[in-house]
C-alpha cells in the first residue's frame, strides 16, 4: 500500500482545544488501526494559540512507530492571515510542514468552502469568482513560507463551474508557479465527502502537476481522527491510475 501518510489534518477541528496528549493520542492510534506510517498535525493558523510544540514532542517519545509532523494550515483570511504568516515564520524551525490555502475571495467575511456558502460564487458570478480565486493563490504563493498547496481546486467544492471551465488550462499558470517555486500539492480525499463529490484537485490538473514534476503529498483534511485516511481505497486507485508510486514525505520542510 503507497498510502501510508495523512498529511492534512485538523485536530482542533473548528475552535482552539489546545493540544494535550488525551487530544491528540487517538489520532496516532488510529493512524495504526489504517496503516498510515507519517501524519501532518494542520489546524489551520487561525487557532494556532493551541498548537503546543511540547506536547507534540511528548507525543512523539511514546509513538516511535508513527512518525509525526508538526504543521499548519496558512490561508488567506482578511483577520488573521499576516499574523498567522508572521507566527510561521518565528516558529519555522519547529514546524516540520506548512499547507498554503486559499478560502477567502476579496473583500469576503465569510470562508467560500462553507456548506452555506455557494452564493458567494453565485453572485459574483462564476466566472469571476474562479478568476478571483486564481489570483489569491498566486498571490499566497507570492508571499511564501509555504511547502505545499492544499486542495488546488477547492472553488469547485459546491459543484458550481463557469461554463467554459477547462481545469488543467485554468491552473496551468499557478502549476507553473508551484513547480517554479519548488513546492508540493497535495491531493485531499475531502472532495468526495462534498457536493462536488470528487477529491481535489481534480485528475486532469494531476496529471499536469505530474508531467511538471510537481511532488504531490496525499491527505483526508480529518476534522476529527475517524477520518484519518478517510477514503483511502479510492485513492489508492486513482493513485494507480495517473501513475503516481510514491507520495511525497517531508521533515523539517525538506522532502524525504
Ligand atoms: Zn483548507
Ligand atoms: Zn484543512
Amino acid at each position: 500500500m503507497h498510502c501510508d501518510c495523512d498529511y492534512h489534518t485538523h485536530p482542533q477541528g473548528h475552535a482552539v482545544r489546545p493540544y494535550t496528549v488525551e487530544l491528540l493520542q487517538p489520532w496516532i492510534d488510529r493512524c495504526r488501526e489504517r496503516g498510515i506510517k507519517s501524519i501532518a498535525f494542520t489546524d489551520h493558523d487561525r487557532y494556532r494559540e493551541g498548537v503546543d510544540f511540547d506536547v507534540i514532542a511528548r507525543l512523539r517519545e511514546i509513538n516511535s512507530d508513527v512518525e509525526i509532523l508538526a504543521g499548519i494550515e496558512l490561508d488567506n483570511d482578511p483577520v488573521t492571515g499576516k499574523s498567522g504568516l508572521k507566527w510561521v515564520e518565528t516558529h519555522r524551525d519547529r514546524l516540520d510542514f506548512v499547507l498554503g490555502s486559499v478560502h477567502y475571495l476579496r473583500d469576503a467575511s465569510r470562508m467560500f468552502d462553507g456548506a452555506d456558502q455557494s452564493g458567494q460564487l453565485q453572485s459574483l458570478g462564476f466566472e469571476r469568482a474562479y478568476e478571483e480565486y486564481r489570483s489569491q493563490l498566486e498571490a499566497l504563493i507570492g508571499r511564501g513560507q509555504i511547502d505545499c498547496l492544499s486542495h488546488l481546486d477547492l472553488i469547485k467544492i459546491h459543484g458550481l463551474v463557469p461554463d467554459t471551465y477547462d481545469p488543467a488550462k485554468f491552473f496551468g499558470p499557478i502549476l507553473e508557479q508551484i513547480a517554479g517555486a519548488g513546492l508540493a500539492m497535495e491531493i485531499n480525499t475531502a472532495g468526495w465527502r462534498k457536493p462536488v463529490g470528487e477529491q481535489y484537485p481534480t485528475e486532469p490538473i494531476l496529471r499536469s502537476a505530474l508531467a511538471l514534476r510537481i511532488p504531490i503529498t496525499i491527505s483526508s483534511d480529518a476534522h476529527s481522527y475517524a477520518q484519518v485516511a478517510e477514503d483511502y481505497g479510492k485513492l489508492d486507485s486513482l493513485l494507480e491510475r495517473i501513475g503516481l508510486e510514491k507520495p511525497t514525505r517531508y521533515w523539517q520542510h525538506q522532502r524525504q
